[in-house]
């Protein structure tokens, strides 16, 4: 079971910052960002975010949504969305999850 997955269930703790039936948002642990919020669908059923897109677009659409969501309360609804796809690109979680990064970016700025 991946990280997010137990966040999702709450066995282990997270800053949630937004949730509903289809995705739950928390504050990333080590951020890169003054706003460094993951967005991540509950479903475990994707990988990385060409899975989800292939899969189920709409859930794709809805996280794109949230992160606009998030950028609209605490960065003037501008942002940076980076999604990690496969380990030599930096990801090391492999459930799929939007990283939403705002607020005086520093040029280069990425996720990992
Ligand atoms: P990736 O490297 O897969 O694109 O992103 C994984 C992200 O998850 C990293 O930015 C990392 O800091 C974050 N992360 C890993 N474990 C935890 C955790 O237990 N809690 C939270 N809030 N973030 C985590």
């Amino acid at each position: 079971m991946s990280v997010f997955s137990q966040i999702i269930d709450r066995s282990i703790p997270a800053t949630v910052v937004a949730e509903d039936d289809r995705v739950i948002a928390i504050e990333d642990i080590a951020p890169k960002a003054p706003v460094h919020v993951l967005v991540i669908p509950k479903t475990d059923a994707y990988a990385n975010v060409s899975e989800l897109a292939a899969g189920d677009p709409a859930l794709l659409a809805h996280v794109v949504a949230t992160a606009q969501r998030i950028a609209d309360e605490r960065a003037g609804g501008q942002f940076r969305l980076v999604f990690n796809t496969g380990e030599a690109a930096g990801q090391t979680v492999f459930h799929v999850h939007a990283h939403v990064l705002a607020g005086d970016l520093q040029e280069g700025t990425l996720a990992s």
